[in-house]
């Protein structure tokens, strides 16, 4: 899709189950804000919905920018099966060759948004994106490179996806808020990991915040305080995800997250003083 001068495409890697009932009980809730939605977003008979493992490719001021890339493939975490010795055509999915991606983002550095990082090569791990400069937040950096954290979630990860790409000299560790181009910057959005972040696009009188996992499911644009587990500081999580539903709103801006089913994407509308999701293109139109 075009925003603005950016032309924004995804790359699919994976999607399975999970139940919407790890959210929130309140069956009231799960009707009004996930009954009204893409089939994705609640299966009825399994109160289940599509988690899904996406990119996002932003084109814009001259730069191509991969917004965290997934899982990888031939990787064995030993603790979520479902991310286990993987085998996709995420890398054909992608629509650009990786020599051309010029930047690598990652909104924080769980398993699951940084592990193209690397492809295997015979027996060793090297940057799959060899022209790229990885942009890796402090905090969300410091905070794997260190291997006492007590939150366990996503081991290795360190190791194999981001040193192979230091040792490669491609990596770039920045202090956000900081400007990618004239069109881009990252944006400190921290609690889900401790450096979590997320990207901010402002073309043309557009915007859009890759939201990484800021928000896993819409009934979170409703109530903040609603949660998935796994979270480094959860108070923080939710003090961020407040924020960033009063930002969106205010600024009409369009979110990307990192799991969304179809169609992957939207905007943030008020149902009589409830905030709701404005599936793909619909706040758009709603807006006008
Ligand atoms: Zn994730």
């Amino acid at each position: 899709m075009k925003l603005g001068d950016a032309t924004i495409d995804r790359a699919f890697e994976q999607s399975f189950p999970v139940s919407v009932l790890s959210l929130t009980t309140d069956e009231a809730l799960i009707e009004r804000r996930a009954g009204t939605l893409p089939p994705g977003f609640l299966d009825r008979k399994s109160n289940a919905f599509a988690f899904t493992s996406q990119s996002w490719i932003v084109q814009v001021d001259g730069l191509v920018v991969l917004v965290d890339p997934c899982t990888g493939n031939g990787r064995h975490l030993g603790q979520a099966p479902v991310f286990d010795d993987l085998d996709t055509p995420y890398l054909d999915r992608l629509g650009v060759r990786p020599e051309r991606v010029d930047v690598v983002f990652s909104t924080h550095l769980h398993h699951d948004h940084c592990g193209w990082n690397v492809r295997r090569d015979g027996g060793r791990w090297v940057p799959t994106f060899p022209n790229a400069s990885y942009l890796f937040v402090d905090a969300e950096y410091e905070r794997w490179a260190s291997t006492d954290h007590p939150n366990t979630f996503s081991p290795n990860v360190f190791g194999q996806c981001v040193r192979p790409v230091v040792d490669a000299g491609l990596a770039t560790v920045v202090s956000p808020p900081h400007r990618v181009s004239p069109s881009l910057t990252i944006e400190p959005a921290p609690g889900h990991t401790l450096g979590h972040a997320v990207l901010r696009l402002e073309s043309d009188g557009t915007t859009a915040y890759f939201t990484g996992d800021a928000f896993h499911h819409p009934l979170q644009f409703t109530d903040p305080g609603l949660h998935l587990p796994g979270c480094d500081d959860l108070a923080r999580a939710i003090e961020t995800r407040a924020a960033l539903v009063d930002r969106v709103r205010r600024e009409s801006a369009f979110v990307f997250p990192a799991h969304f089913p179809a169609p992957h994407y939207g905007r943030l509308g008020l149902d009589g003083d409830e905030v709701c999701f404005l599936p793909g293109e619909t706040g758009l139109l709603q807006s006008r």
